[in-house]
C-alpha cells in the first residue's frame, strides 16, 4: 500500500518515512516547497519510485490536501508547527487545527482508497499541570492550555500556546470523525508522544538547524546549566521507537479508533548527562543528582504495549550514545 506522510521533511516524519519504506510501503511525502524535498530525495534515493513527493504550500488553506490524498491507502498526518517562539496563539493554533481538519476533509472527499488516518498528536493534548505528580492515560485531555490561551492571549507562555495548538487540533479531529462517521470509510488513530529525542536524518547541517526538541537536547548536553535547571525534565521517547509505533498502527487492525501514549519514561536533564558517554564536549553536572527527582508528568504506555506490541523502548544510554555519535560524525 501507499501512505501519505505530511510534513515529511521534519525530524519525526523523516524517520517515519524511512520506517514505512523499510516495511515495504510506498510513501508520498508532502512538503511545503520543492526545496524542502531535495534532501529527502537524496536520503530515500535507494527506494526508487517507492518514494514520491508532493508540494502542499499551505496546510491551513481550504482543500490543501485534496490532490495529495488521492490513491493512498493510509495517511500519517505529522505536519504541525513545533516552536516555542509564537507571538499570537493563532500562529500555532490555526495551522495545527485547520491543517488537521483539512486533512480529514480531503480524505473524506477524495481519499476513496484510504483505510486509516493517523495523526501525530502529543502528550501536550493529554497533560495538565497539576500540584501533584500524576500518571496520565489515554483518557486524559488537556483542557487547561486552551483555557489559558483564551484568558492570556499573546501573554500566555510559549509552551502553553504549543500545548493548546495540539490539544485543540486533536479535539477537532475526533469531533470531525464523530460528526462525519456516516460519510467516512476510514478509521482514525492518534499517537501521543512526550518529548522526542534521538539522532536526526532530516536536513540538519548545523546544531542551529536542528528542530526545537533536538536543539534543546543538544544545548542541555553541551552547554553549562544551573543545578536547578538540571533537575527539570519531562517524559521522553526515542524518535526511532516513535517511528516504529507509526508503522505498527498501520499493521494493527484493532488499533482503529484508538489514542496511544508512546513513552519510554521520565527524565531530568542530569539523568541524560549521566547516561551520555564520557566526552570533554559534554557537561557533567552533578552525577547521580537526578535519581531522587520527583516526576510530575508521567505516562502509562501499557495500551500501546498491549494493542500495538510496543513493549520495548530504547534506554537513555542507547539514545545518548547514538545521538552523541551522530554529532561526532558531523564534526560538532
Ligand atoms: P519538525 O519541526 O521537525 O517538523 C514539523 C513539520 O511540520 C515540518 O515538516 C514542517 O514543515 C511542518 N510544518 C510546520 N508548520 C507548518 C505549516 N504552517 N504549514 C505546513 N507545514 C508545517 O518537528 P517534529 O518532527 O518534532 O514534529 C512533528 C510532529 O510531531 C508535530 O505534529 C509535533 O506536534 C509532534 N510532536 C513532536 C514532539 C517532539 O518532541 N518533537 C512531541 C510530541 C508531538 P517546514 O519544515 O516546512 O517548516
Amino acid at each position: 500500500g501507499k501512505v501519505l506522510v505530511s510534513g515529511a521533511n521534519g525530524f519525526i516524519a523523516s524517520w517515519v518515512v524511512r520506517g514505512l519504506l523499510e516495511e515495504g510501503f510506498a510513501v508520498r511525502g508532502a512538503v511545503r516547497s520543492i526545496e524542502k524535498g531535495v534532501h529527502l530525495r537524496k536520503l530515500f534515493a535507494s527506494y526508487g519510485d517507492k518514494f514520491e513527493l508532493i508540494v502542499v504550500p499551505d496546510i491551513a488553506e481550504e482543500g490543501a490536501f485534496d490532490e495529495a490524498v488521492r490513491g493512498v491507502d493510509a495517511i500519517e498526518h505529522i505536519a504541525s508547527p513545533v516552536h516555542l517562539h509564537a507571538g499570537e496563539p493563532d500562529d500555532l493554533i490555526i495551522p495545527a487545527v485547520q491543517g488537521t481538519v483539512g486533512m480529514l476533509k480531503s480524505a473524506m472527499k477524495y481519499g476513496k482508497s484510504v483505510k486509516r488516518v493517523v495523526m501525530t498528536s502529543s502528550c501536550a493534548a493529554v497533560l495538565q499541570v497539576e500540584p501533584e505528580p500524576k500518571i496520565f492515560t489515554e483518557l486524559d485531555w488537556n483542557t487547561q492550555s486552551p483555557r489559558e490561551v483564551v484568558e492570556m492571549g499573546r501573554d500566555a507562555p510559549a509552551i502553553t500556546k504549543y500545548r493548546a495548538s495540539k490539544a485543540l487540533a486533536e479535539r477537532a479531529a475526533w469531533d470531525f470523525v464523530e460528526q462525519h462517521k456516516a460519510e467516512i470509510d476510514w478509521d482514525f488513530v492518534t499517537i501521543n508522544p512526550p518529548y522526542v529525542f534521538g539522532p536526526t536524518i532530516h536536513d540538519t547541517p548545523t546544531p542551529e538547524s536542528l528542530n526545537d526538541t533536538t536543539k534543546i537536547f543538544h544545548t542541555m548536553l553541551t552547554q553549562p546549566a544551573s543545578p536547578d535547571k538540571l533537575q527539570t525534565g519531562n517524559s521522553w521517547v526515542d524518535v526511532r521507537d516513535l517511528a516504529r509505533a507509526h508503522v505498527l498502527v498501520l499493521l494493527t487492525v484493532q488499533a482503529g479508533g484508538g489514542r496511544f501514549l508512546i513513552s519510554a519514561g521520565e527524565y531530568v536533564w542530569q539523568d541524560w548527562l549521566d547516561a551520555a558517554p564520557d566526552s570533554p564536549k559534554l557537561q557533567k553536572g552533578v552525577p547521580g543528582a537526578g535519581k531522587d527527582a520527583v516526576h510530575f508528568l508521567c505516562y502509562d504506555a501499557s495500551k500501546a504495549a498491549r494493542v500495538l506490541g510496543m513493549t520495548a523502548y530504547r534506554s537513555m544510554v542507547e539514545t545518548a550514545r547514538d545521538v552523541t555519535a551522530d554529532w561526532e560524525a558531523r564534526g560538532w
